[in-house]
């Protein structure tokens, strides 16, 4: 089946007073995928994200989210969006379950706090405030935040930055369970064995430019095709590896 494209980024241009922080970028997100934008810190990812989540100004270039353009239609497509609030979001004196039905009232959604918290396995939280919770639980919470009004595409920036590798493997299977319900998925990562890992395709940035954008799979095979090698020959497992099989692969909340 050909793949749809459900973002469209069209020449795409975001200049800060005489800094051209996004230099003329096109491309496109299918819908129902994984996609990555991957690149150095100031690459221009954080930009170009809000800029088609509806909540910066582009200077120029055309943006089509899932049929509905941002100059034209950016309420549209903040209903069809979920965008992970800053932690300064949550009101302090309200616990998960509160803060899921203020969000769903401010949606006009009648969704119940157990069934969001349900899918990110916090109901034995619903009575905690988020300050309360560790690292993972954190961005378990906020990303069923994004899920509250049922959107066609979700957008994480840099969701597992920070965790400990049990809680990183946990929020990619979650992230994998929203992609495989069929919600299309847009994350920034700086962690290249994540994005391997949880990515269909990535956009390499850098300078405000798209490099190329390709599968994990083809990008390596490309760079092997063109001679490259690694100087050290690999281990069959890694350190990461070792944590994990010595401390559990469960869903942990420390
Ligand atoms: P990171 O990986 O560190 O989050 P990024 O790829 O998301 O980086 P952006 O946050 O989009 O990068 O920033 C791109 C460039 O634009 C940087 O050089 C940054 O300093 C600049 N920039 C971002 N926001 C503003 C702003 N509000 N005013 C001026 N310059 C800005």
């Amino acid at each position: 089946m050909a793949k749809q494209p459900i973002i469209t980024v069209n020449n795409l241009v975001k200049n800060y007073g005489d800094f051209n922080a996004v230099k003329d970028i096109s491309f496109e997100v299918y819908e129902g995928e994984i996609f990555g934008l991957l690149g150095p810190n100031g690459a221009g990812k954080t930009t170009t994200l809000e800029i088609i989540e509806t909540l910066r100004d582009k200077t120029s270039g055309q943006i089509i989210v899932d049929g509905f353009d941002v100059d034209k239609d950016p309420d549209n497509i903040k209903k069809r969006i979920g965008v992970q609030l800053q932690a300064a979001g949550y009101y302090p004196n309200l616990n998960l379950s509160e803060l899921i039905e203020l969000f769903s009232g401010l949606y006009g959604i009648n969704k119940t706090p157990m069934e969001m918290l349900a899918k990110v396995a916090l109901t034995d939280k619903a009575k905690a405030k988020y300050k309360e919770l560790s690292g993972g639980q954190k961005q378990r919470f906020s990303i069923a935040t994004t899920l509250i009004n049922d959107p066609r595409i979700i957008f994480l920036d840099e969701p597992t930055t920070g965790l400990d590798p049990q809680a990183r493997r946990n929020l990619w299977d979650l992230i994998r369970e929203i992609r495989d319900s069929g919600t299309t998925v847009v994350i920034t990562t700086h962690y290249m064995d994540e994005a391997e890992i949880l990515c269909d395709r990535v956009a390499f940035v850098d300078g405000g430019r798209i490099i190329d954008i390709d599968t994990p799979d083809n990008f390596i095979d490309k760079l092997v095709a063109s001679g490259f090698e690694r100087k050290k020959e690999v281990k069959l497992a890694n350190l990461e590896d070792v944590f994990i099989n010595l401390t559990g692969k469960e869903w942990r909340e420390g």
